[in-house]
This record gives structure tokens, sequence and C-alpha cells, in this order.
């Protein structure tokens, strides 16, 4: 790595600066590639005078996370309609020190869904309506997936489905028998079988109602295998990890961060495979 005069910075605004695993992604990638540009941990503790701080330094871009996605849009110049429409940013460019936010949740869980499945004839059943939840079931009814939304609070997947359009249905856990077909496929955006989360062995899909025919899909990244998934896979199902949805929402992080092509063999041996 050679850092000169020249050399941009895309930093890293999140709780998980300190054990974000995407240093080693980005910088990897654009080692292989030749470019001149560094990938870093930001500690913020004023989230204004930090935004300030990447116009004014010249940062080239920033990667966002919680607690930041939502609350920093109120300090950026403009909004991408994606990042609009879903009402939070993870990627923030500076272009000649107007600050755009952009998001791609939603396009890194699709790219991970359809490496595994052709959408076609499928249908979703979205399980949570936060802000991942969001960003996935706006970038499924684009794509025309017909989609369930089901929900712990049945008032948050309504406020969901109502903003997606009027063919969304919606409820909560206790409509999931129904919901289920052959041809389903579950996504689960909650963090329910995540380490930490005091849900760690538990599912919000009784494994009896998984068919081998189902797609299930859980955004969680820790562990690699939720209680969902290890479900899904002794039932037979096809499976997609969070860990490709992280993996394709940096790639088109990395297409935003550098204009450049991202280096997809790279990033993806970076992160483990
Ligand atoms: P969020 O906005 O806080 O939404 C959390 C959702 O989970 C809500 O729908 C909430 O339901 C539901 N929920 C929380 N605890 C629950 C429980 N005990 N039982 C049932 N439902 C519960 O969070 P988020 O930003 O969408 O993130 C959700 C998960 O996705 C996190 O684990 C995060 O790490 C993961 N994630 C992964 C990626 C990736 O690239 N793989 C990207 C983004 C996020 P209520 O409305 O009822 O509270």
């Amino acid at each position: 790595m050679n850092i000169n005069g020249h050399t941009k910075i895309i930093g890293f605004f999140g709780s998980t600066y300190q054990t974000s695993k995407m240093y080693a992604l980005y910088n990897s990638a654009m080692q292989s590639l030749d470019l001149n540009y560094l990938y870093v941990p930001f500690a913020v503790d004023d989230l204004q005078r930090a935004v300030e701080g990447v116009r004014h330094l010249g940062i080239a871009a920033i990667g966002i996370t919680i607690p930041y996605k939502v609350a920093i849009m109120s300090y950026l110049d403009e909004l991408d309609p994606t990042a609009q429409r879903i009402g939070a940013v993870n990627v923030v460019i500076n272009r000649d020190k107007r600050l755009i936010g952009y998001n791609t949740d939603g396009s890194g869980a699709l790219q991970a869904l359809q490496e595994a499945t052709s959408l076609a004839g499928k249908t979703v059943c979205l399980l949570g309506a936060g802000g991942a939840a969001r960003a996935i079931a706006f970038a499924l009814s684009d794509v025309g997936c017909p989609l369930t939304i089901l929900n712990r609070t049945p008032s948050a997947a309504q406020a969901l489905a109502n903003a997606i359009g009027p063919d969304v249905a919606w409820g909560d856990y206790s409509a999931l028998p129904a919901t289920l077909a052959p041809t389903t496929i579950i996504i689960n955006t909650t963090p329910v079988g995540m380490l930490g989360s005091g849900q760690e062995t538990a599912s919000l899909v009784p494994s009896e109602l998984l068919q081998p025919s189902m797609v299930v899909m859980d955004i969680v990244t820790n562990p690699h295998e939720t209680p969902l998934l290890q479900a899904a896979c002794q039932r037979g199902c096809t499976l997609v990890y969070g860990q490709r949805m992280l993996l394709w929402q940096g790639v088109h992080k990395f297409a935003l961060y550098t204009g450049v092509e991202p280096p997809l063999a790279v990033m993806a041996a970076a992160m483990g495979g």
C-alpha cells in the first residue's frame, strides 16, 4: 500500500466500527485493483459535526450502519430515490462537497436471493418489518414478487405493507401456516437466532412448516447458520445465508465508492468464501 497526497479516504460510521470485518473486504479489493483508496473506521461522537468533517476534509465516502442509518439523512444534500423510499442510508458519497445518500441493503439482499433461486412463480414471506425488512420489501416489490409481511407488532407490518402498495399482505406470526406454500421464499429479517440477541436458539418458523421446495434466507450473519437455517437444511430447503447479503451489499457499495467494477472473487475471498 502506497499512501500519498492523492490517497482517497473512505470512512465507516457505526456502533460496530471496532468489530466490523469489512475493512479487509474493501481494502483488499481496492489494493487488488491498484486503487489509491483507504477504508478506515471513525469513532463518531457528534454525527452532525462528523458529517461536516466529511465535507470539509474531502473524505470521499462513508459507509453507514446502525445507529446512524436514519439520523444521517437530515445532514445530507441529496438522497438517491431508493434511499429516499426506504428512509435509510448505508452509503454517503461526497461529490465535490455535495453529500449524497444511497442504500444498498435491498439490492444486496435481492442479489443474494437471485444467486440461489429464480423468483419466477415464487411468493415471499418476509419476517420482520424493521429497517432491513423495509429495504428488502421495496427491492422485492420492484421485481414484482408477491409479498406477505409478518411481524411481532402487526401495526408495523401493516405500515410497511401500505407504504409498498395495496397488494402486499401483512399480519403477525399466527398467519405463518396460512401464508406458507411450497413455492414460498421465507426471509428472516429479525434478530431472532442472532448471537447476543438473547434468542440464540430460537426460530420464528416451526420446522414442521418447512418443505423441501421452499427457499429460506436468514439475513442474520452471526452465527453463519442460524437455528432457522439449521432447520431448513434438515428439511431439505434451499438456503440463503446472511453473509451473502452482506457480501453483495458491500459489492454494490464498492461500485459506488470507486465507480469501478468490483473484484468479486477478491471480496468473496476476504469474507471467507
Ligand atoms: P430493526 O430496524 O431494529 O428491526 C428489527 C425487527 O425485528 C422488527 O421487525 C422487530 O419487530 C423484530 N424483532 C426484534 N426482536 C424480535 C423478537 N424477539 N421476536 C420477534 N421479532 C423481533 O433492525 P434491522 O436494522 O432491520 O436489523 C435486523 C437484523 O438484520 C439484525 O440482526 C441485523 O444484524 C441484520 N442485518 C443484516 C444485514 C446483512 O447484510 N446480512 C443487513 C442489515 C441488517 P417489532 O416491530 O415487533 O419490534
